[in-house]
């Protein structure tokens, strides 16, 4: 009887360890984001995402701002703007 009880309480030991790993690999998994790279190299993946992502939005701010031609001044005004800001004319 004492020997099943060791047995059941061994099984229950290696199933909450079983859940804690998962859960911290989960956890884990979830903030690294790519689960098959850490284990190869550990400090590349998580400093080369932030790395593309920063650079990349403000330069896309500047090229995707569109600028257009006023043509009461012919000055370059943005897309965004409603009117041109040296002559006042409405954006075409
Ligand atoms: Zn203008």
């Amino acid at each position: 009887m004492g020997f099943l009880l060791k047995i059941i309480l061994f099984g229950v030991a290696l199933y909450g360890l079983w859940k804690t790993f998962r859960h911290w690999k989960g956890l884990f998994d979830r903030f690294v984001g790519r689960p098959e790279v850490p284990p190869q190299r550990p400090s590349a993946p998580p400093q080369a995402p932030p790395n593309p992502q920063p650079p990349a939005a403000p330069a896309r701010k500047v090229v995707v701002e569109d600028t257009v031609q006023c043509a009461g001044c012919g000055a370059y005004i943005s897309t965004a703007a409603e009117k041109c800001g040296h002559c006042g004319r409405p954006r075409p």
